[in-house]
């Protein structure tokens, strides 16, 4: 596995943060968080976007969401797979690859500090294109790149959410939300009269 292939930390990557690509999952509904499609209508979508989506990446208006969701459910089940070590969806590998391709130039060469770097730098459709090209981008970086091994499903009850975790013990999509009804939950347990026999 390789973590450079597509790496072009030069200022003008054109791949978002790992993060992103936890946060466009964690946007599908979820019964344990109680929240619904953040991609359901136009509306819903721009408000997820203002609160995700980097300047750059944000479409003035034009959101393509059904290639949005078509993506978030692929990254789903590659995400899945992975935490379930099977071999994906071969459907879903290539949803993620068909728009990630969109986003890059040829590769390049480049020289730099004493070392050749491989440089793939954003192709002119994929700055046109709008933001499933880039996530595309990241969820095929984040897969082969070790932050993987810190994908992790939620734990929350009934959550389908997933994090990026920091360190061994995060196990909540949300310290507020997941987080804090497992601990609410733990004192009920813990703090509950004992049946009377
Ligand atoms: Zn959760």
């Amino acid at each position: 596995m390789t973590a450079s292939r597509h790496r072009v930390h030069d200022g003008a990557s054109p791949v978002p943060s790992p993060q992103l690509v936890v946060d466009f999952v964690n946007s599908m509904a979820c019964p344990g968080c109680r929240v619904d499609d953040a991609f359901a209508t136009e509306r819903a979508f721009a408000r997820w976007s203002l609160r995700h989506l980097p300047d750059r990446l944000r479409a003035d208006g034009d959101f393509p969401l059904p290639r949005l969701r078509r993506l978030r459910a692929a990254t789903v089940e590659l995400l899945r797979a992975t935490q379930a070590r099977r071999a994906p969806s071969l459907r879903a590998v290539q949803v993620v690859n068909s728009l990630a391709k969109l986003g890059l130039g040829p590769p390049r060469l480049a020289w730099a500090e004493g070392s050749w770097t491989l440089a793939r730098p954003p192709s002119r459709r994929g700055r046109a294109g709008g933001p499933e090209v880039p996530i595309a981008l990241a969820v095929q970086e984040l897969l082969c790149s070790p932050l993987a091994r810190q994908l992790r499903p939620c734990q929350g009850s009934a959550c389908v959410h997933f994090l990026l975790a920091r360190n061994r013990t995060q196990k909540w999509c949300s310290p507020t939300g997941c987080g804090n009804r497992a601990r609410v939950a733990r004192h009920y347990r813990r703090t509950r009269p004992s049946r009377a026999r």
